[in-house]
């Protein structure tokens, strides 16, 4: 998963892109960076590391002059975590100048590059995105544009990609939509397109709409975006941006994220009512649904996990004697809530099943008499290929372990996860969405 964003015609440009990529912070931790132009240069700074730790210096504004600016925020799903596969990566070709920026995942990724390099490119990096930029190099078309179309017509997967010249940019997603990417307007003049509309709300854009399936917008000079539909759109939104990924304040295809979490929880009571005496949430990916099933349920909700939001991505690992240590750094029980109570502990998701075992554990330590652990999404089968990183077969615990098995594995009295059926309603039947961990349908083949 990755956060991408372009700002065009706007003064300072990259101060504003900066602004968006630290509220779509939780879409990638791993490398962070920014290219802007002034209409003639280009400039380009990238890193590993967060946001405000890579542009701490108010000199990096300096650098990245002009009114356009491209970022992205990354969170390997193809490629290495080396600073060669941080974006934007940029390319100086027969038309000019380059940056682009790539949220998803390419499925055919290996076969282009492998064409390519039979041909005698030379690749810079293991991402999947530097496929598309020389297959614009490449092109014998006269336009920019049309060198993105004709690229595009070799690319299939999962992709939001926004392109930046040094005097246009470009914002395309693929005909499934199943990346969010949102168009936004500043009240002056100029443009913001973002993974999130979490980034318009902290640089004081408005959301204009989001860009449609299978669209690209071509923003030049100081004119209204121009739109053209690529190919026929076909909606599937990934139905795992509004369970887990998404941040609860952003607006994903008209559907805002915090009450959908919230239907899910509902939805979850209604399909797995149990008596008990409080709804505890893990914080704070299953705060919303925990309140929704309390909502539902009528059974209280209490917020008694602590979380500490200081535990960076590496800490030195605990010895065994101490191995309880490495969840209790992050989270922490409220016993006085907890003991003698019949708990309901609501997740969104349940991946290898390491989470589950620890909280259910850590709550019968705390006096929990019962702990009913319910999911608010449905089993994850299959590992996505489409952007979101879920991991292979053999470490998911729902490919390979019955319900039954689960719950004995994590030492719950009971689990029970939201059905396919109750998500698609908890998201609304309007549309397909892209269920592809739950359900295995492939549908980019
Ligand atoms: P696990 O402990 O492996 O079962 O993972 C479940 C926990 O990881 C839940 O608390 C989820 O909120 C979180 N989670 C789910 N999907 C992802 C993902 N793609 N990347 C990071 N964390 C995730």
């Amino acid at each position: 998963m990755c956060a991408v964003v372009g700002v065009f015609n706007v003064k300072n440009a990259s101060k504003v892109a900066y602004y968006a990529l630290f509220a779509m912070q939780h879409r990638g931790q791993e490398a962070t960076g920014i290219s802007s132009s002034d209409g003639v240069n280009m400039w380009t700074k990238k890193r590993r590391g967060l946001v405000t730790d890579v542009f701490s210096d108010e000199e990096n504004f300096t650098y990245l002059k002009g009114s356009t600016a491209v970022g992205h925020n990354r969170y390997s799903t193809a490629g290495s975590d080396s600073i060669a596969d941080a974006q934007p990566i940029t390319a100086k070709y027969k038309l000019g100048e380059i940056a682009v920026v790539h949220n998803g995942n390419l499925i055919n990724k290996d076969e282009v590059r492998q064409k390519l390099i039979n041909e005698g490119a030379i690749f810079q990096s293991y991402m999947d995105t530097e496929n598309l930029i020389h297959l614009i190099a490449r092109s014998q078309k006269d336009s920019l544009e049309d060198r993105i179309i004709e690229a595009l017509e070799d690319i299939k997967g999962a992709y939001c990609f926004i392109i930046q010249s040094r005097k246009k940019m470009f914002a395309i997603r693929d005909r499934y939509g199943v990346r969010p990417l949102s168009l936004g307007k500043f009240k002056n003049g100029g443009y913001i397109v973002a993974s999130e509309t979490c980034a318009f709300d902290l640089v004081g854009a408005e959301f204009v709409r989001d860009v449609k399936p299978g669209e690209m917008l071509v923003f030049e000079k100081e004119q209204e975006p121009r739109s053209i539909q690529l190919y026929p759109s076909d909606p599937r939104p990934c139905a795992f941006e509004y369970i887990y990924f998404a941040r609860p304040d952003s607006i994903i295809d008209g559907k805002t994220v915090y009450a959908k979490r919230l239907e899910m929880g509902r939805m979850l009571a209604r399909e797995n009512p149990v008596d008990a005496d409080i709804v505890l949430p893990v914080p704070d990916s299953g705060v919303a649904a925990a309140l929704g099933y309390a909502q539902e349920s009528g059974i209280p909700f209490e917020n008694a996990i602590v979380r500490n939001h200081y535990v960076g991505r590496t800490f030195i690992e605990p010895i065994q004697e101490m191995r309880d240590l490495k969840v209790r750094l992050k989270l922490s029980p409220i016993k006085k809530v907890i003991e003698g109570k019949r708990v309901v502990i609501i997740d969104d998701s349940l991946v290898r099943g390491t989470t589950s075992k620890q909280i259910v554990k850590m709550l019968k330590e705390a006096g929990a008499t019962q702990v009913h652990m319910k999911l608010a999404s449905p089993p994850i089968k299959h590992p996505c290929r489409y952007g979101i990183d879920t991991p292979s077969y053999e470490e998911l615990i729902s490919a390979n372990m019955s319900e039954e098995e689960i719950c004995e594995t994590i030492g719950a009295d009971s689990l029970s996860f939201l059905s396919i059926e109750g998500l698609k309603k908890s998201l609304g039947e309007d549309r397909n969405y892209s269920l592809v961990s739950f359900d295995g349908n492939y549908f980019i083949a």
